[in-house]
């Protein structure tokens, strides 16, 4: 008999708990986001504001919440993913965190190369890896492809962050794609050679080494250009305002573009809000305010860009399936490695 009314009492427990969870994941997302830029907790808000749907932003390494979401499996409470980097986005959708997201109006505002092809995932924004060089010190005549930053004539004088940065894994793994293994390990060998000094610091401190001297070009993604010519910092305008940007390989190839990618958790709970506030960001309107506050390339053809980016013009774009580039950061992580590149 007692055993009888313990058991009641937990099986109201439980539906009491179900209770809560259910009414609470009416009208909240959870987000486990890779991304660190302010833009998207303003877009977020807005979205909050004309839905009432809370976002629950989760902000760590993309790597710790491709971990969380495999250690979590069945339970995670994350209902969207989001990462700054191409190969993240496809290493999550080979260990299964992600589930397809197919809708109308995803197919009709997000080219083609920008989503994955089986929906796993779709891009937020898009950036591309440049040359940013001393406009006093480098005629851009002399510039050509990544594989030239080889050249014996830019010894010294190369700028780039470490191996641990995902731009400089996705780029690494993007080279070797095109080029393979072997040619990718010489090319790294050589760019060691060329390096200013060893890597350290973020995109931003390489094109303030340039500005002070260490060297004369850097490797930096865009937005970080549009960041630094539109800083509050009096000091990082003057910076940026040295520079030129160099997008390479347009006469092969096409630079190196990487995305930010959003998809759908395979736990997801709230399935139907966080496609919601997907399409939200895949808006003409919520790309443009992306674009305007972090320089980076909207995914949507309709989103105006701004000033800044018409100025430095339309350029030709590497093709390389993004969602393959996964596949190669292995390869790419034992060629840092073997090239000493830290
Ligand atoms: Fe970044």
């Amino acid at each position: 008999m007692k055993k009888n009314i313990f058991s009641k009492t937990l099986l109201l427990l439980a539906s009491a708990v179900i209770l809560i969870s259910c009414s609470q994941s009416v009208d909240e997302i959870k987000v486990y986001s890779g991304r660190h830029y302010r833009s998207d907790e303003d877009l977020f808000r807005k979205f909050t504001e004309k839905t009432g749907i809370k976002v629950n932003l989760i902000k760590a390494d993309s790597d710790q919440l491709i971990n969380r979401l495999a250690l979590e499996g069945e339970n995670s409470p994350a209902d969207l993913f989001i990462t700054a980097d191409a190969g993240r986005i496809g290493q999550a959708v080979e260990q299964g965190l992600l589930q397809p997201v197919k809708t109308k109006f995803i197919e009709q505002n997000v080219p083609k190369n920008l989503r994955d092809p089986d929906d796993y995932w779709v891009g937020l924004t898009k950036r591309a890896r440049v040359i940013v060089y001393h406009l006093d010190r480098v005629d851009p005549a002399e510039l050509t492809t990544f594989e030239d930053l080889i050249l014996p004539k830019w010894k010294g004088k190369v700028l780039v962050r470490s191996s641990q940065s995902h731009y400089n894994q996705t780029l690494m793994a993007s080279m070797v794609a095109a080029g393979g293994y072997e040619q990718t390990l010489e090319w790294a060998k050589g760019l060691v050679n060329n390096m200013a000094q060893p890597p350290k610091g973020n995109d931003r401190d390489q094109v303030k080494a340039v500005a002070a001297g260490v060297g004369d070009l850097a490797i930096v993604n865009t937005y970080y250009m549009g960041l630094l010519l539109r800083s509050a910092n009096e000091e990082e305008r003057q910076v940026a305002g040295q520079m030129g940007i160099f997008f390479p390989n347009q006469d092969d190839r096409g630079a190196h573009i990487n995305v930010s990618a959003i998809g759908l958790t395979a736990s997801s709970k709230n399935k139907e809000n966080a496609i919601l506030l997907m399409e939200f960001l895949l808006e003409k309107e919520s790309q443009e305010m992306l674009a305007g506050e972090n320089f980076e390339y909207p995914v949507n053809p309709d989103a105006k860009w701004p000033d800044l980016l018409v100025e430095w013009g339309e350029f030709k774009e590497d093709t390389v399936n993004l969602t393959s580039l996964g596949n190669y950061l292995p390869e790419a992580m034992k060629i840092f490695n073997e090239a000493g590149w830290n």
